[in-house]
């Protein structure tokens, strides 16, 4: 703010140098001390920063809500965000049997991308990406967005062709595409080995407007934009029993209670087979493990996202100089937030097989989380038979990148119990008519994807 703007809203300001100290007394613009903004920082500064607030409350349960969503993750805060801003639908409650981003909001890679082939999904994902675009503005929140671009390598010349498709697909449909050659991928990433024997680089699709985002700030944003609005987030509080009756939803059981609630949306990722069954749901999801891994910090030596089209391999550098990078999930069904040492071998093969580099690089950590798959690979957001009950699940290993779209379709599907357009495809009995959405590589086989 400049000093013109400054006295065009009528702010009264004083600065006073001396002993190397500045006070700035502004009248405007700061009602609300946790909106956040340069002038909030510099305030706050000159008052010994003790005047920040909870970035949000601690409410003690209600006895009932319009609406209650399942799962403090990255997918039902923002709904719950998406149901307040978009809808005017407060009377909300968000109950996570942890603490918020606990799950795997705060454990992914922090990939994102709009490189879908499938019109079902290119659509969904690329108004998630817009929504990424604008997300910082509309929370008032830093996350990081860092539109770096996505490179996925190719290594045959059926791959090639495979990725001009997917290309072209995503043109039609208005989302960046390019197709590179081996030289031009080289030119952007020098440290990698494109002239192995068996899987040279041939080439790569590249969509510069993916990226990476810093995950956990997803999830803080989005709780601290809801609860403005008036969202209670109940941490520690598990759902332990969904009351239904006549057919219809009647709230949940807690282990802070019973909490009546109109309309019920599970949100709950990887423990969605465990949640919906108390609702007496059987569902086509499997959970998986998948693991995730940062190196040492070192000085910049991948300035993208690259993915490893001949194995299972994705690699980024975060801000801080740590490579992050992961591959495939661990192959049996578990719900431990850990996995096995064979994939950590199969990952870091993958890794040095790309980046020869990375063989002299320390690893610091690797973690695991609970992967929802579907059997198409695709996700789903829809009513369930349940009336009242709605359902978002089936992220399989990319659930991030939809985080937006995620909670912008589900809160309109709850608020106006009708799918959007969007997530219109994203059906549940799409499993027994056949209608799949089965993209390629994303899952379809949660064993082999
Ligand atoms: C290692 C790893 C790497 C990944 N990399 C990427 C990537 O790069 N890009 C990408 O797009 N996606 C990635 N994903 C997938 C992505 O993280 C998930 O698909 C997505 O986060 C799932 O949605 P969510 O954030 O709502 O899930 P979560 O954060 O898991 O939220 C679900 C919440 O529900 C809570 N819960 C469960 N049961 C109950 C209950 N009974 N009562 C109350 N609360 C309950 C859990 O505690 C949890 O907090 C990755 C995942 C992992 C594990």
């Amino acid at each position: 703010m400049d000093c013109l703007s400054i006295a065009a809203t009528g702010a009264a300001m004083s600065c006073c140098f001396g002993r190397g100290w500045l006070a700035v007394v502004v009248g405007v613009g700061l009602d609300d001390p946790m909106k956040y903004s340069a002038l909030a920082i510099l305030r706050h500064a000159l008052t010994g920063n003790r005047s920040w607030k909870p970035v949000w409350r601690q409410p003690e349960p209600r006895a009932a809500y319009d609406t209650v969503i399942v799962g403090g993750g990255g997918h039902g805060l923002a709904t719950a965000h998406y149901l307040a801003k978009l809808h005017g639908i407060t009377d909300v409650a968000v109950v996570e049997k942890g603490y918020l981003g606990s799950g795997n909001v705060g454990r992914n890679t922090t990939i994102i991308r709009s490189n879908y082939l499938l019109p079902g999904n290119t659509h969904f994902y690329e108004h998630s990406m817009k929504l990424w675009e604008g997300l910082e503005q509309d929370i008032n929140y830093n996350a990081m967005v860092s539109q770096r671009g996505v490179l996925n390598l190719c290594h045959s010349d059926g791959q090639r062709d495979a990725y001009a498709r997917r290309g072209n697909a995503m043109r039609i449909a208005g989302v960046d595409a390019e197709l590179l050659d081996a030289a031009q991928v080289k030119a952007m990433l020098p440290l990698l080995n494109t002239d192995n024997p068996r899987f040279p680089v041939k080439g790569g699709l590249l969509q510069r407007r993916g990226g990476t985002v810093r995950h956990d700030a997803v999830a803080w944003g989005y709780a601290r934009a809801a609860d403005s609005r008036g969202v209670d987030l109940l941490q520690n509080t598990e759902v332990i029993g969904i009351r239904v009756e006549g057919g219809r939803v009647r709230g949940v059981e807690t282990t802070r209670g019973f909490i009546a609630a109109k309309r019920v949306g599970l949100a709950v990722a990887g423990n969605t087979s465990r949640v919906a069954a108390m609702a007496g749901l059987r569902l086509p999801i499997e959970s998986h493990v998948l693991q995730a891994f940062v190196s040492e910090a070192v000085k910049p030596m991948i300035d993208c996202v690259v993915t490893y089209g001949a194995g299972h391999f994705y690699v980024s550098q975060s801000d801080k100089g740590g490579l992050v990078f992961g591959g495939d999930i661990d192959g049996y069904n578990s719900y431990a937030q850990r996995g096995g040492l064979p994939v950590v071998e199969d990952v870091m093969e993958g890794g040095v097989q790309l980046f020869p580099a990375m063989s002299r690089l320390r690893y610091l950590r690797q973690w695991g989380g609970i992967m929802d798959m579907s059997m198409d690979g695709s996700p789903i957001i829809d009513r369930t038979p349940v009336e009242g009950l709605f359902l978002n699940c089936g992220w399989c290993y990319g659930g991030f990148k939809a985080t937006p779209a995620s909670g912008w379709c589900f809160a309109h599907t709850i608020a106006t119990g009708q799918p959007h357009a969007l997530n219109a495809e994203f059906r549940l009995d799409r499993f027994a008519t056949g209608a799949v959405l089965d993209e390629k590589g994303v899952g379809a086989q949660p064993n082999q994807h």
